[in-house]
């Protein structure tokens, strides 16, 4: 079979694991040993132990690596574990240049723990890429991307980045986690390795923590799996099944939540209480030709401005559909407030200079009717609005 033909969504589908060889089940075994019978002691198997490998992790790292394009896939235990392990290809005295509002784990990630084993950094504003030039220091080993950026859907030029990158002899690694290589394939625009939180978009139904990467160069992908045998942030049988599971949804999820998106964000940009929206797929993002060239649409997530936080506070107490959750990417539409939940580990101040209002929301479209969510976000707004019009009076 040879898959490399197949569009995206069948490829979810009709891939080597489709079916498994020895019983022809359709759906990847779990294999729980964590050992593995050596026939004898001259002639060791391809498996030995289940952090080095394991049949079922295997097949997930195999799918993720052909749906990037990489020639190897790596499963972790969250989208943290990936991406620090990654971040271990660096050594004492190294330099990273980093996007400014990048997800507030990795900030947190590059500026209390690698800080203290010598690894230095530059936040930079990635839209612009004479800041990215001027970020870079002689001994700049990576630059690392986050397109769209969280919480404000900053779209970087990969293409362009991963040059810069290439001059310096640095690697470039993008998170991938709100575009899934559905909408966005950072290797094939240059990248080296693709970063998922798979807690997100690629299981999809809130009920696995999970992360992948997939690397295209063979000898940095050795890299990595010695990196990920030596770490052994490796992820669980079982959660390996779900990410498979969630994987053969993907497109039509993706789909399907990117349309309500698009809507959803119409209706923001359109309402007077709301201040200001920020979604790649709309005319007035900066980035909107860049997103359009470089990924096949604008994703799934969007944020927005309300007039404060009491307006917040209001808004979110009236609304009824989404969830108020840490998180994104699920069936459920999930609304959570950046400078409280996934951006609580960036200093105040750091989140003010980088645009993170007190009072910007983040929405991850689900799988809900859209016009069910564009009732009650209209009707959330007009409670918020009434309290608004009340304060004005008393005062
Ligand atoms: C959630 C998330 C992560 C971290 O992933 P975990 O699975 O929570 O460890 C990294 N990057 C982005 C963009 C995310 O949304």
């Amino acid at each position: 079979m040879n898959e490399d033909c197949y569009r995206f969504e069948t490829k979810l589908l009709h891939n080597k694991h489709k079916t498994d060889p020895v019983t022809g089940a359709v759906s990847v075994p779990i294999h729980h040993a964590s050992t593995f019978h050596q026939k004898d002691l001259e002639s060791f198997g391809k498996y030995d132990y289940s952090r080095s490998l394991n049949p079922t992790r295997e097949a997930l790292e195999e799918v993720i690596a052909g749906l990037e394009g990489g020639t190897r896939g790596f499963a972790f235990s969250s989208g943290m574990a990936a991406i620090s392990t990654c971040f271990l290809l660096l050594s004492q005295g190294d330099h990273v240049v980093i996007s400014e509002d990048v997800y507030g784990g990795t900030y947190r990630m590059v500026t209390e723990v690698l800080s203290r084993y010598g690894i230095d950094y530059t936040f930079a504003d990635m839209t612009n890429l004479e800041e990215v030039k001027e970020a870079a220091l002689p001994h700049t080993k990576l630059f690392y991307v986050e397109t769209p950026s969280n919480p404000l859907l900053k779209v970087a030029d990969i293409k362009s980045i991963a040059e810069i990158a290439r001059e310096k002899d640095a690697y470039t690694f993008v998170d991938n986690t709100f575009m899934t290589p559905q909408l966005q394939k950072p290797l094939d625009l240059g990248a080296d390795i693709v970063l998922h939180s798979a807690t997100k978009f690629i299981s999809g139904h809130s009920d696995v923590v999970a992360g992948l990467c997939a690397v295209k160069d063979p000898v940095l992908a050795e890299k990595v799996a010695f990196l990920q045998n030596s770490f052994g942030a490796v992820l669980g049988v079982q959660d390996c099944w779900l990410v498979l599971r969630g994987l053969k949804t993907l497109h039509v999820r993706l789909q399907q939540s990117m349309i309500t998106a698009e809507k959803i964000a119409l209706f923001l940009e359109n309402h007077p209480l709301v201040k200001k929206v920020h979604y790649p797929g709309l005319e007035s993002h900066p980035q909107f030709k860049l997103q359009r060239e470089q990924a096949a649409g604008p994703g799934a997530v969007l944020s927005f401005e309300l007039e404060d936080e009491d307006a917040l506070r209001k808004f979110s107490d009236a609304l009824e559909i989404p969830v108020f959750a840490v998180s994104l990417g699920a069936v459920e539409s999930i609304l959570s407030w950046p400078a409280r939940m996934s951006h609580a580990s960036m200093p105040a101040p750091e989140r003010s200079r980088r645009g993170i209002s007190d009072s910007l929301l983040r929405l991850s479209a689900g799988l809900e009717n859209p016009d069910d969510l564009i009732h009650d976000f209209s009707r959330a707004l007009s409670a918020a609005e009434r309290t608004c019009h009340t304060a004005r009076v008393k005062l």
